[in-house]
Formats: C-alpha cells, sequence, structure tokens
C-alpha cells in the first residue's frame, strides 16, 4: 500500500470525476488505472500549448497566421516530452489522419481571434498553477490557462475549451471548474475575480460569470462536501459506480462491474468504523 494513492488534494477535473462517477474517481486517484491518450484531449493540449506560448511574442507578431504556423513545432515539442502520444497515428501510414487533425488544430487556433484579441492583450500569467489549504484543511489545487489583470487591480481568469459552448441550462456545470479557481484565488491572494471567462473554440462563443462572495463560500461549502464524501469512500473501500452516457468515454469499463468487469484489489486500508466516525465532522480522507 503506497500513501502516495491517498487522496491529499482536490483539483476541479478529480472533483468532476468523483461527482461524475466515484468509481471513476478511485481507479483515476486511488488506483492510477492507465489510460490511453485521445485525438481530442491530445487535440486541446496543443490548442492551449499555442495560445500560451503565442504570448511570449510581441504583441504585433500575435496573428492567426503566426498561431496557425506555430501548431506543427508545437505537436513535435509535445511528441519529444510524450512519446506515447505517438501512439495516436501509429496505424496512420499515409498521415492522412494527421494531417486532418493538425488542419482542426489550426482551425480552433485560428477560431480563438474571433473571440479574443492577443495584441491586446498583456496576461499576467499564463497556465498557471495555484494550491491553497482552506481552514478546514482541504487543499484545492489546479492550473489556471490565463490571469488578465486590469491597470485598476481587476483579475479575470481564463479558460480555453476546445470543444462546444454548452446548452445554458448546462452552464452551471461548465462555470464549476472557473469558480474553483476563483475560490483558490481568493483564498490565496484575498482578491475577488472580476469575471470568469470561458472561451469555446469549438463553438466559437464566450461564457463570462461575475462571481460575488456568496457564490464562492457556496462552491467552498459545497467542495467540503464533495471531499467529505470522498474521505469516507477511502476509508470504507465503498466506490458506487454511476453510469450514465459518459461511460462511453470511461477508459476502464473492464474493472467496471455495471460492464461485468472486476475492480483490482482495493490497495488502501479499510476501516470498519469509518461510517461512524464520518458523523463527527472529520473532514479529507485521513
Ligand atoms: S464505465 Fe461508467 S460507471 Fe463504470 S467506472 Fe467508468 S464512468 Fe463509472
Amino acid at each position: 500500500m503506497s500513501e502516495s494513492q491517498r487522496p491529499d488534494s482536490l483539483s476541479p477535473s478529480r472533483a468532476s470525476d468523483f461527482m461524475q462517477c466515484p468509481l471513476l474517481y478511485r481507479f483515476r486517484v486511488i488506483d492510477r488505472l492507465p489510460e490511453k491518450p485521445s485525438e481530442a484531449a491530445t487535440r486541446g493540449t496543443l490548442v492551449h500549448a499555442v495560445l500560451e506560448r503565442l504570448f511570449d511574442d510581441p504583441a504585433t507578431d500575435r496573428t492567426a497566421v503566426r498561431a496557425r504556423s506555430m501548431v506543427p513545432a508545437q505537436w513535435d515539442r509535445l511528441l519529444q516530452e510524450r512519446p506515447e502520444l505517438g501512439e495516436l497515428f501509429a496505424e496512420d501510414a499515409q498521415g492522412e489522419r494527421l494531417a486532418r487533425w493538425l488542419s482542426e488544430a489550426e482551425r480552433l487556433v485560428e477560431r480563438w481571434f474571433s473571440l479574443e484579441d492577443p495584441t491586446r492583450l498583456e496576461p499576467a500569467e499564463r497556465e498557471l498553477f495555484v494550491e491553497t489549504e482552506l481552514d478546514s484543511g482541504l487543499r484545492l489545487r489546479g492550473v489556471i490557462d490565463r490571469v488578465d489583470v486590469a491597470p485598476t487591480g481587476e483579475v479575470r481568469l481564463v479558460d480555453y475549451k476546445t470543444g462546444k459552448a454548452p446548452r445554458p441550462e448546462y452552464s452551471e456545470g461548465a462555470l464549476f471548474q472557473m469558480k474553483f479557481y476563483a475560490l483558490v484565488i481568493w483564498r490565496l491572494k484575498r482578491v475577488l475575480p472580476r469575471r470568469l471567462q470561458l472561451v469555446y473554440l469549438g463553438s466559437g462563443e464566450v461564457l463570462t460569470y461575475d462571481p460575488a462572495p456568496g457564490d464562492l463560500e457556496r462552491m467552498e461549502r459545497k467542495l467540503l462536501a464533495l471531499w467529505e464524501a470522498i474521505g469516507r469512500a477511502t476509508r470504507t473501500g465503498d466506490w458506487r459506480p454511476r453510469p450514465t452516457k459518459l461511460c462511453g468515454w470511461c477508459d476502464h469499463q473492464s474493472f467496471c462491474p455495471e460492464f461485468g468487469g472486476t475492480p483490482p484489489v482495493y490497495p488502501l486500508s479499510v476501516s470498519p468504523a469509518a461510517s461512524a466516525e464520518d458523523g463527527q465532522g472529520r473532514m479529507g480522507p485521513v
């Protein structure tokens, strides 16, 4: 048993995993089962890399032509850093699929210029790793794509999405990640971000939200409740599968009881008294 397998902090993606399916969270965080790279996720990484590095150039050089031209070089760099990504196109002998995939990445990069003007932006931070510990001891962490700070000191947090914007009734779910980051910045720097901005390159839309303190306090309570539930499952080993249509994207169906599979042996010790302890207000999976 390795202590490193115990959850010790929460990020927006892992929190979303648990909300989607507790067993998926276990597979990713505790069992650390490997996952195959996907074309969509890798394209997202590639597009993010281009949008981040474009700001290394002087403002006047940040053109769509320049950004498009960066795509192949950034793909080469990603391949060098993570050679396993080459598997994605291992059976593409003619290179046609790779060419289509790269041109889709170029299209997404180009669409950004219809949504924002990088010649007029000077981000305060790019790909900013943030981490903070709440009074309860819960550690929150994540990476914010871009932080803009206005001359007035107002802060805007920006995240790029290569997919399409959600329908309005699902925008709350989309904002979860941004409110999470806003809470981290608020607690860490004592600054309430003025605006949260999601830039959807897939559909060419921008979703914004101006958070109030009450929003972030609600988010904190929600995360604490989530962390308690994760702690309970960690201690008891009771990680329920929650099948949804998203199972189609899950790499772990062969280990999932919903699909006739058996999970690996639970690698952590299980506490039979765990459920009694949970009512005592103890936070986190310790
Ligand atoms: S297949 Fe579905 S239910 Fe099973 S672990 Fe994956 S997401 Fe959860």
